[in-house]
């Protein structure tokens, strides 16, 4: 670990100021932490929430699906303060969800965006399955990247990789991403390693 960081951990101050590529570096060393149960995050303390009463300076936005199993500040290792989390089945980008994007990148300057998919996601499964009725609005959003019959593996990469290039040519965040101060990229978590596959 590098020692900039270290520093940051010993004093509870949130990460913040990271490039798009030290965004993910971070991302990917605490989900290396999560997978080794060497957490540093494990015990929240008020010392840690004390720090944040000024505000807040979420290094990387996470969106990642509801299922109970994929909680991103844990799989990747990360104190209160340092993630901006849109939590939503099947990890869709609706209208909702990338306003609440946009607005961590341009007001917090959030340098990652890491749209997270998961091994046995039920949503893409359910439009792959062609069993909607319980999610009409949210399978209409996986289905112009899910076909029915798809297999699930391979579907709910296809939806991650859809919602990157959805999140990458929405103007406002294009617009970051082309002055290098933003980036996008997917992952996919596998639940019984606690591994996180990055797709290109
Ligand atoms: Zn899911």
């Amino acid at each position: 670990m590098q020692l900039k960081y270290t520093l940051f951990y010993l004093l509870s101050i949130p990460l913040f100021g990271l490039t798009p590529q030290e965004s993910l570096k971070e991302l990917v060393d605490g989900n290396n932490r999560y997978v080794m149960d060497k957490l540093l995050y494990a015990d929240h303390t008020s010392d840690r929430r004390l720090t944040l009463k000024q505000g807040q300076t979420p290094f990387a936005i996470v969106l990642s699906c509801s299922d109970s199993r994929v909680i991103p500040e844990i799989i990747f290792d990360q104190s209160t303060g340092n993630l901006f989390v849109v939590r939503i089945a099947g990890n869709v980008a609706g209208p909702v969800e990338l306003e609440s994007i946009e607005f961590a990148a341009k007001v917090f300057g959030s340098s990652m965006i890491l749209v997270l998919g998961h091994e046995s996601c039920g949503a893409v499964k359910a439009v792959t399955k062609d069993n909607i009725k319980d999610i009409p609005a949210i399978a209409a959003l996986i289905q112009p990247a899910v076909k029915k019959g798809a297999k699930l593996e391979l579907a709910i990469k296809d939806n991650v990789r859809y919602i990157v290039k959805t999140l990458k040519n929405n103007p406002d965040l294009k617009q970051l991403i082309d002055a290098k101060k933003l980036d996008c990229i997917g992952g996919y978590y596998k639940i019984q390693s606690g591994r996180v596959e990055l797709l290109e």
